[in-house]
């Protein structure tokens, strides 16, 4: 049940402490794409998105897109933020995270993951041992391909919830 339990819960990206996260040895952030960044039907990124990307690359912070979805969805998002990323990343499979960790030589202990999905962002995360963060997702729409995962997640939290491990709307860092 622990592989389930995000390290981080925040209402969303910006919210997040991105100095405390520099500050404990987070060198590359892998960020979620739908209802992380934007809502499911959005085709580019907003300002406020660029305005919090262009600020974490100052930052010093390797970004990368880590997406389940299409090369075709990510390319508008990966032109106008000017990250990389990695399409069809088959979360929570572990090994585009492994490939990732590889390619760019971070350890474990240097990267984490920011999505809304427990079932995906933070269950593949919490398998290679990276840093999770869980955010709530921005809209209730869904990809259809979600909407089992979303199931799944339900009955995960109330399980959490019972055994007092994770509380939805509690959140800490
Ligand atoms: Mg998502």
């Amino acid at each position: 049940m622990e592989k389930y339990i995000p390290d981080i819960y925040q209402k969303n990206i910006f919210s997040i402490d991105y100095m405390k996260l520099k500050e404990k040895g987070i060198q590359c952030l892998l960020f979620d794409l739908d209802n992380t960044l934007v809502p499911y039907s959005a085709k580019k990124p907003d300002d406020k998105i660029i305005e919090l990307f262009s600020q974490l690359k100052e930052l010093g912070f390797c970004v990368i897109l880590f997406s389940n979805s299409g090369k075709k969805r990510l390319r508008p998002f990966k032109e106008e933020l000017e990250i990389d990323c990695c399409a069809s990343a088959k979360k929570p499979l572990t090994q585009n995270f492994y490939r990732i960790l590889k390619e760019y030589r971070f350890k474990e202990d240097e990267v984490a993951i920011i999505g809304d999905q427990m079932m995906t962002d933070v269950l593949g995360g919490n398998r290679v041992g990276i840093t999770t963060i869980l955010v709530n997702p921005i809209s209730l729409k869904e990809s259809i391909f979600t909407k089992p995962n979303r199931m799944l997640e339900r009955h995960m939290m109330k399980k959490l919830r019972d055994h007092d491990l994770f509380f939805k709307g509690r959140y800490y860092e």
